[in-house]
């Protein structure tokens, strides 16, 4: 997850503390107010002495997105009672079926395009962002869109939705692909904390057979063809991590039995039993065996080589992949 540092917080804290105050002179019902300014004014106490962020049960550190969705937590996620837990996993439950219900159907076919995904949260919420958009006629072009939000859980997930929102309206555009790389990264950082941003490669396909790639900081898209697998690398840096960033695309060309392969860091960055990770190059390798698959058979077989790959180890990342070709 991406580091926000003490300054993020302080300035939080000051901000909600001004608010308060703000709020504390309109209005006459001050003990709740005034509770508040208490515990914001020890939070920033806390910053002062150095113990902001630790445990004042166990010692251990609290959980660094709990931190930013709220300063002013004292105690980590397992000293809370018991109906706090419950209340907590209630909400992360909810929050990972309304990031479901935002998923594309898992298989899509249009404009002569073939395309399968499967997208496997490590917990009940994801920070990946997976999409397929047809665009309305007469383009009707096709969108494929792949990304990973730095950081984890429920606050990596919001930033997921946030992308889902801006990808959604901004093919509506009709804007070429790189420029919607740079509004989507402008809109992001101005929209987010900053230390926040998301990796992402995206498509775009009509029906002539021609796709456009382009990448944010993404892992290389991997083109599985006859004479072998290219990588397409991303040559943009992920959204949001400046508001005037630049995008390039790539025109890439199919033949009858290539397949393009997307994935997620999570999928490269698998680690074995005994600690090696297992790479772009094993994936590539593999994916090149698997030449002449369908979409569906492409991904499953490389899901079931990075689960071989893992064996028992516990995944520590979302997992998604995203396969396309031409249609027979
Ligand atoms: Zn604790």
């Amino acid at each position: 997850m991406a580091s926000v540092g003490d300054a993020f917080f302080q300035k939080q804290l000051t901000s909600r503390r001004e608010r308060l105050q703000a709020a504390t002179a309109r209005n006459g019902e001050m003990t709740e107010l005034s509770r508040l300014v208490s515990e914001v004014d020890a939070a920033l106490a806390r910053l002062e002495s150095g113990t902001f962020g630790i445990c004042e049960v166990c010692e251990g550190n609290i959980e660094p997105e709990r931190l930013i969705a709220d300063p002013l937590v004292r105690v980590c996620l397992d000293e809370l009672p018991p109906h706090e837990r419950r209340r907590l996993e209630a909400d992360l439950e909810m929050a990972g079926r309304i990031q479901r219900a935002l998923l594309p159907p898992q298989d899509l076919t249009a404009h002569g395009w073939e395309v399968h995904y499967r997208y496997e949260p490590v917990g009940p919420v994801s920070g990946d962002y997976c999409d397929l958009i047809v665009a309305n006629p007469p383009s009707g072009e096709v969108f494929f869109l792949l990304g990973d939000v730095s950081g984890k859980g429920v606050a990596a997930s919001l930033l997921m939705s946030h992308l889902h929102a801006m990808f959604r309206s901004l093919v509506t555009t009709g804007q070429p692909l790189e420029q919607m790389l740079a509004v989507a990264s402008r809109l992001f950082c101005e929209s987010t904390l900053s230390g926040q941003y998301a990796t992402l490669v995206a498509g775009r396909a009509d029906g002539s057979g021609i796709l456009e790639v382009a990448g944010a900081g993404h892992p290389p898209a991997l083109l599985v063809g006859a004479s072998g697998v290219t990588r397409i690398e991303s040559s943009g840096f992920p959204l949001g991590m400046f508001a005037d960033a630049h995008f390039t695309t790539q025109k890439v060309e199919f033949r009858a039995g290539d397949a393009l392969l997307f994935y997620s860091d999570g999928v490269t960055e698998s680690r074995s039993p005994s600690g090696e990770e297992y790479g772009v190059g094993r994936l590539a390798r593999f994916a090149e065996t698997q030449r002449g698959s369908t979409p569906a058979d492409l991904v499953s077989a490389c899901f079931g080589e990075l689960r071989a790959f893992a064996g028992a180890q516990p995944r520590a990342d979302d997992v998604t992949m995203m396969a396309l070709r031409r249609a027979a």
